[in-house]
């Protein structure tokens, strides 16, 4: 994969898929600025990233909060100059039947998950396109196709960002900016260590290749819709799920 000079920002860089993407990006020669809610997560991986000999920063945002966003978004351009890629990867599950379900479980997936995509899209998408040059990608869900019972808020949020993306996608084609989704399937975290043992085998027998997938499956696919050789590649779902969701 080919990249010249750029830097990219990875929300949820702290853990998980978001720290495999900002290191894969980081080894592929990538300036990265890792993003993540406390600062001492972001900060290990960004530390990590540059004793490795790459290029890292760490900065704690609440992706949550809109002001918070568009404050980190406006002095990271002035720091760097431009943002080539944006990540959106920064998630959280509230998981519940619906009749369970309290407005504070539905308001907090949707406000992060959903809600910072706008944030951060509308903040650094449009540098992007001035640049004529960028890469939007989405990191959504299987849940977001498929739905899953006990995920309304989670699967809401995370077909919103199918919609969301291909709608920017074409407001930005012509100027040389891309966007993308990625879906993941099931990918071994931390969100999914939370899952009992029965939930997580019940997962499997969902699953053709019948396993949890790797944080580094999802930063491949990143990695490549990321880079210079995937130009003509918008609007896309690309789903990464062991076979989950076809
Ligand atoms: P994870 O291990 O729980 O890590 C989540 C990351 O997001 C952490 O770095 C966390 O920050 C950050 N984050 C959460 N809320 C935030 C906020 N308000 N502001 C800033 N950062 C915030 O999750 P993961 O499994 O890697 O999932 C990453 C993404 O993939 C999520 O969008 C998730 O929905 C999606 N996904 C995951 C799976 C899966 O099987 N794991 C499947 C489908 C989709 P801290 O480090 O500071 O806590």
């Amino acid at each position: 994969m080919t990249f010249t000079n750029r830097t990219a920002l990875v929300t949820g860089a702290g853990r998980g898929i978001g720290k495999a993407i900002a290191e894969k990006l980081a080894a592929s020669g990538v300036t990265v600025i890792c993003v993540s809610k406390s600062a001492e997560s972001c900060g290990a991986v960004a530390a990590a990233i540059t004793a490795a000999g790459g290029k890292a920063v760490a900065r704690a945002v609440d992706v949550s909060d809109g002001a918070a966003v568009a404050l980190a978004s406006a002095e990271l351009l002035k720091e760097f100059g431009k943002i080539d890629i944006l990540v959106n990867n920064a998630g959280i599950t509230r998981d519940g039947l619906l009749a369970r379900m309290s407005d504070d479980d539905w308001n907090a997936v949707l406000q992060t998950n959903l809600n910072s995509c706008f944030y951060w899209t509308k903040a650094i998408g449009w540098p992007m396109c001035r640049n004529r040059w960028g890469r939007i990608i989405n990191i959504s869900s299987v849940t977001g196709i498929m739905g899953n019972a006990g995920q309304a808020n989670y699967g809401a949020a995370k077909a919103g960002m199918i919609g969301f993306t291909k709608s920017i996608a074409k407001e930005f084609a012509k100027r040389g900016v891309t966007a993308n989704v990625v879906a993941p399937g099931f990918i071994k975290t931390d969100m999914t260590a939370e899952l009992s043992e029965e939930v997580q085998k019940g997962a499997t027998a969902l699953i053709p290749m019948q396993r949890f997938g790797e944080a580094a499956d999802i930063a491949n696919a990143v990695a490549f819709l990321s880079a210079e050789e995937s130009s003509y590649v918008t609007g896309q779902v690309f789903a990464v799920d062991g076979g989950m969701a076809m």
